[in-house]
């Protein structure tokens, strides 16, 4: 039977090169089934309301908790939290790719000097040798991870080997955050944790163009930077009328070039959208921006290089200049 880091680094019960669990969403659970495949000792540091403590605890794990003040964001907390679990050198971190649970992750990881894996789906450990004894090396065994990682929409998944220390991001399912409240024999510890947040809220208004009608939408069409120039948007604007769409857009469009709001990007750190069209004009179709549009039932693309990704996951897909594909498309569609 291979040790896992938490066996290799201490005895049983010390949290050195254990498994921390990085709490702040409801998502939890998904994270700590990954972490549990690590077979090391389980702690958990959890930023958010007492009764998200006391669940993940009623799972049998201590946790370090701290509650935001009214109106803090919970990443004002990740230099502190990252502190208290760096010293306690973990072997491996994890957590779900909520926003602030990215956040107090990559804090932990960074202090900790930790390789970051997204999309991890699970995760076994395994001691490599660093050298045989007599062979010129120490025979000593490093703490490693194996973790499997579903990329491309989980049409891919890909098997990672890594030493610790290592950080990994769950993807959570809704099913994930519907599960009922875990249990178990001895609940862990809740120990509250008094931090100063690094950052408060002055206030919280809507955004100029709430997000509900791109995520509610049965039809999107959006572009990228194959769009040369502003005043190109109106071309774009007038298929997604022509087809009753949404219009969104790759994330250096709204981020770099501001073409449009930013609440109207898709993507991994933008929307996450399900319509049951999908129209990408003059999109690449990188990973991040892919990662947005999992729950699209039919995907077509425009866009003038036949090599380009987008193709790798459309259904249907036009290879031509959009400047002369789109007005075409308009055009069929006023028929
Ligand atoms: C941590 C991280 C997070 C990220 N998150 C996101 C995210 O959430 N969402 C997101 O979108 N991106 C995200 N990105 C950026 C992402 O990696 C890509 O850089 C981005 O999606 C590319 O945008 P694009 O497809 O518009 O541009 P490009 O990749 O430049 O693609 C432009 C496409 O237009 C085509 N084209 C050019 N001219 C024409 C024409 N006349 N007719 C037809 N086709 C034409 C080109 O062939 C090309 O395929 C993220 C990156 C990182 C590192």
């Amino acid at each position: 039977m291979s040790a896992g880091p938490g066996d290799a680094r201490g005895p049983a019960g010390a949290r050195e090169g254990g498994a921390w669990l990085v709490v702040a969403d409801a998502g939890w659970r998904a994270a700590l089934r990954v972490a549990r495949g690590a077979r090391s000792e389980v702690s958990a540091v959890v930023v958010g309301p007492r009764p998200l403590a006391d669940a993940v605890a009623a799972a049998g794990v201590p946790v370090l908790w701290v509650e935001p003040g009214t109106g803090t964001p919970a990443e004002a907390y990740a230099g502190a939290l990252a502190v208290q679990v760096a010293a306690e050198q973990p072997a491996l971190l994890v957590g779900t790719g909520h926003p602030a649970s990215r956040v107090l992750l990559g804090a932990a990881a960074a202090l900790v000097g930790a390789r970051l894996l997204t999309g991890a789906v699970d995760v076994v450990p395994v001691a490599v040798a660093t050298g045989a004894a007599g062979g010129g090396g120490t025979g000593a065994v490093a703490p490693a991870w194996t973790v499997r990682r579903a990329l491309l929409d989980g049409a891919v998944v890909e098997t990672v080997d890594s030493p610790a220390p290592l950080a990994l991001v769950v993807d959570v399912a809704a099913e994930d955050e519907d599960e009922g409240a875990a249990t178990a024999l001895s609940p862990g510890t809740v120990r509250p944790l008094a931090a100063a947040p690094a950052a408060m809220t002055l206030s919280t208004v809507p955004s100029a163009e709430p997000a509900g009608g791109l995520e509610d939408a049965r039809v999107v069409v959006a572009f990228g930077r194959g769009v040369r120039s502003r005043d190109d948007v109106a071309l774009i604007e007038r298929l997604a009328d022509a087809l009753g769409a949404e219009l969104a857009c790759s994330m250096p469009v709204a981020d770099d070039r501001g073409w449009l709001d930013r609440s109207r990007y898709v993507g991994r750190s933008g929307r996450h959208i399900a319509p049951r069209l999908y129209l990408a004009v003059g999109i690449s179709g990188a990973p991040q921006h892919l990662e947005g549009v999992r729950g699209a039932k039919v995907v077509a693309a425009v866009d003038q290089d036949r090599a380009a990704r987008i193709f790798r996951v459309a259904d249907y897909g036009a290879v031509g200049d959009l400047y002369e594909v789109v007005p075409a498309l308009i055009t069929a569609l006023q028929r």
